[in-house]
């Protein structure tokens, strides 16, 4: 799959370093010097620096021999990192950081927001997915009870089950992310084996496992490994992905060929690519 900052892009950005911002770390010099009033250095070694700023938190700044932008990622829970390539100096991606610190400012509150958005499961909620649904009830019982009837899933909240709790809602997730583990082992498996004999790919093996920050993986022999919220996914989005590691079989990079490959097998991929972009792995 696309490596972790493009799989993420609402929570991840490369900013591809500018000659703009070459130039603007000597011109902005005086103001750069104020970073270190406003980001307390805390620890510093060789490779890597952190710095911790009052509106951004703490960033971990990390030289990276093969990088060759500064980049910023911003993780899930609103970690922010920097790779700063070899011959980068700290203080040049502390002035990059400085500059963007607006924009990472509003990606880790967008962050937050989807965070609470995610406390929202309660009595009525319907989660579909491929192929089957899952119905969120009220129970009457102290543990959540799931029910499967055919190709649906009745899941019972307990008595006391509090939607703003976020300990509850995690306890909720746990269930779901567990009936969409089930389905996607049962599910996904066929899917790609169809998609591989339509395109005539062949891989060595398939996994089928919860992931945090991939849909998807091809390793080097073959062996593809899929995320079990692709479950939740609509079936064109699975389908990308599927080809996406399928094409990995034969181009092992996200080179030129490998995106030819993946158009002339899939014409609408990038279209479909930026809608998975947009789309939050439900569990
Ligand atoms: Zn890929």
């Amino acid at each position: 799959m696309d490596n972790y900052q493009e799989y993420l892009t609402e929570q991840l950005k490369i900013v591809p370093i500018q000659l703009e911002y070459i130039f603007a770390s000597f011109i902005t010099f005086g103001v750069a010097g104020q970073i270190y009033t406003i980001g307390r250095e805390y620890r510093k070694m060789k490779n890597e620096k952190v710095v911790k700023y009052d509106d951004i938190g703490q960033v971990l700044y990390r030289k990276n021999g093969r990088a060759r932008n500064i980049a910023i990622r911003i993780s899930r829970n609103g970690e922010v990192k920097v790779t700063v390539p070899r011959l980068c100096t700290f203080q040049t991606a502390e002035n990059f950081v400085f500059k963007k610190h607006q924009w990472i400012k509003e990606k880790i509150i967008s962050l937050e927001r989807k965070k609470e958005q995610k406390l929202a499961w309660e009595d009525g909620t319907l989660i579909s997915m491929h192929q089957a649904r899952i119905y969120i009830e009220k129970g009457e019982s102290d543990n959540i009870d799931v029910n499967q009837s055919g190709s649906d899933f009745q899941v019972f909240l307990p008595a006391d089950f509090k939607k703003e709790s976020e300990e509850d809602q995690l306890s909720l997730q746990h269930v779901i992310a567990g009936i969409g583990l089930k389905e996607a082992k049962v599910q996904l498996p066929g899917i790609l084996k169809a998609i591989a004999e339509k395109n005539r790919l062949s891989y060595a093996k398939v996994g089928v496992r919860r992931m945090k920050s991939r849909w998807g993986s091809c390793s080097p022999e073959n062996k593809v490994s899929l995320n079990s919220a692709l479950i939740f996914l609509s079936y064109d989005l699975i389908e990308y992905v599927l080809l996406h590691e399928l094409v990995h079989t034969i181009h092992k990079n996200h080179g030129k060929d490998f995106w030819a490959l993946v158009l002339k097998l899939m014409p609408d991929a990038m279209e479909r690519r930026k809608m998975l972009n947009g789309c939050d792995m439900i569990v």
